[in-house]
């Protein structure tokens, strides 16, 4: 009998893991997943920026997690001798509707009580002789790690602290009865006293087979990225995003400085046909039925379904996705898009039709169920860690 079984070996489960192990140190705890590798969903396919907390709204779990998860992650690193940069975020406005929003964010930024700089045109160019715009934004504290790597030191933390982590091992069941959770699974029956699901794309997967009905439905977002050739990669010092428009639920294509030096352009978001699909043509019919038959879902493609239409032309059409990073980085050519792995976003959608905004947990007795967590979450995992481990102490010391 374990104390407590995480499901999903990403970067959630693994920082909470590590938590557990550390506030529960004796007890045992496994971390299960399917893969036969840890962070192979959306832990290892993102953009890798540690973001500093500028869009989320005031007083929201993600304005709070972003903030605290930007100074912890870094610190973590520091402790770990993992790579990481501060290099900064310029959100740059291209026109004079961008500059409005850009004020609006201004504002939001203050109340997030980040430290950021007003750009003028002129400070733009000579700060980022490759981007041109009417005005920016600097927030000098947003950086780049590589989640992959510390998910990984968060593994080994927490099998140093005597956890156990078993791959290949897909969660097909779960009962939670009075004093125990059955989790049935591909390599036979795990038995906890208490249950965390961090499943990513698979989340409302799992509150179903808790038998509980979720209220949502995960919506897959493929993201498509390219990555510039090495002698471009000098383009940019800072990361460079254009500004958002608050009624899309994603922020754009930007142009991203990675760890290992490369420079990436991307990501878009198209509605996948499969949930852990990360080409084009990867198609499921459980997906696709899933997705079709949903009342949410059909409500948010009638919502966007004009911005969707453009994400997908610019998804087969090159030449339309460079139009888009060319109104801020005008010398990029369709030589300069080469290749690189797409990631896929797992979107909580309600009933209603409304892209959950804010991370969502859906708890019973002896379960804490993460239920959506999209970006910033990968920059908030230690303090979404800690919350959890919270909230799986209060269900301990009620039973
Ligand atoms: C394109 C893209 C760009 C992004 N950029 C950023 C960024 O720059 N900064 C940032 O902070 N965030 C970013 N994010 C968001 C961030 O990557 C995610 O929010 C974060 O990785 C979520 O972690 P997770 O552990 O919840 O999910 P995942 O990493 O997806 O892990 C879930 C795990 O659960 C396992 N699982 C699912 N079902 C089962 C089952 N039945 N049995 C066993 N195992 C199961 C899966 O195999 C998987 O390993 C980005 C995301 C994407 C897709």
């Amino acid at each position: 009998m374990y104390d407590f079984i995480i499901i999903g070996g990403g970067i959630l489960g693994l920082s909470t893991a590590m938590q557990l192990a550390e506030d529960y140190p004796g007890h045992r705890i496994v971390v299960l997943d399917k893969e036969n590798e840890l962070a192979h969903h959306q832990s290892g396919h993102n953009s890798g920026v540690i973001h500093a907390g500028v869009y989320y709204a005031p007083g929201s779990l993600k304005a709070r997690f972003c903030r605290e998860g930007n100074r912890l992650t870094k610190a973590f690193c520091r402790q770990h001798d993992i790579a990481f940069e501060e290099c900064g975020k310029m959100l740059v406005a291209t026109n004079e509707r961008e500059m409005e929003r850009m004020r609006s964010l201004w504002e939001r930024t203050a109340a997030n009580g980040l430290e950021r700089e007003w750009v003028s045109a002129d400070e733009l160019s000579e700060r980022e002789p490759a981007i041109t715009g009417m005005g920016a934004i600097f927030v000098p504290s947003s950086g780049i790690v590589d989640y992959r790597r510390v998910a990984q030191a968060m593994a080994e933390e927490f099998e140093r602290r005597g956890g156990e982590i078993k791959l290949s091992t897909a969660v097909i069941g779960l009962e939670e009865r009075i004093g125990e959770v059955v989790v049935k699974t591909s390599r036979g029956e795990f038995v906890g006293r208490y249950m965390i699901a961090c499943a990513g794309l698979m989340a409302d997967r799992l509150v179903k087979l808790l038998g509980k009905d979720p209220k949502f439905t995960i919506c897959p977002f493929r993201g498509e990225y390219y990555r510039l050739p090495p002698e471009r990669s000098d383009i940019v010092s800072h990361l460079i995003y254009p500004i958002p428009d608050p009624s899309m639920p994603f922020l754009g294509v930007h142009l991203t400085r990675m760890i290992d030096g490369s420079v990436t352009v991307g990501p878009n978001a198209v509605m996948a046909l499969k949930r852990e699909g990360y080409r084009k043509r990867d198609v499921s019919l459980r997906d696709m039925a899933t997705m079709f038959s949903d009342p949410g879902i059909l409500k948010v493609c009638s919502a966007y379904w004009r911005p969707g239409l453009t994400e997908m032309k610019n998804s087969f059409f090159k030449k339309g996705y460079l139009d888009d990073v060319r109104k801020y980085c005008p010398s990029l050519t369709l030589q300069d898009l080469g290749s690189y792995p797409a990631g896929v976003r797992a979107q909580a959608v309600s009933r209603e039709g409304k892209l959950i905004d804010d991370f969502l947990f859906v708890n019973t007795r002896r379960t804490v169920n993460v239920c959506n967590a999209p970006s910033p979450a990968a920059t908030s995992a230690l303090p979404i860690g800690r919350y959890i481990v919270d909230k799986v102490k209060s269900q301990v010391e009620e039973a």
